[in-house]
């Protein structure tokens, strides 16, 4: 049997620091609770210099992946945190094995057992 009650404190703790971070980049859009929206910088629209827009949209694009990064973590975390309430977290949600310890360990919002987890990525919000 798993101590969720470890893995639960983790995932908080994670989440804590994920969410500020979140919300320095972006709003949490408030018709799909999984996606959060990059905001852009003041002065990022309508620059006339086309070098100074070229190098404000790739600091754009950088924060919308690294907004798409900590979005995916938040996602998993929460995903994770609703499975510890319904019973069900440890449980690989391809093959249906329980997840090794040792992979919890490495990553608490794991969601996938070690066999899966190329597969992992694949899977849907
Ligand atoms: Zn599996």
């Amino acid at each position: 049997m798993i101590d969720t009650a470890i893995y639960k404190e983790r995932l908080q703790e994670d989440l804590d620091r994920i969410t500020p971070q979140l919300q320095e980049l972006g709003i949490h859009n408030p018709e799909v609770k999984e996606d959060w929206i990059a905001l852009p910088q003041d002065g990022e629209i309508g620059v006339a210099d086309e070098n100074v827009a070229a190098d404000r949209a790739e600091a754009l694009e950088e924060r919308i992946a690294t907004l798409e990064a900590l979005e995916r973590s938040y996602n998993d975390i929460v995903r994770a945190l609703s499975k510890i309430e319904a019973g069900t977290y440890g449980i690989c949600e391809i093959g249906g094995e329980t997840i090794e310890e040792e992979r919890l360990e490495a990553d608490a919002s794991a969601r996938t057992c070690m066999a899966h987890m190329d597969d992992e990525l694949e899977l849907s919000v």
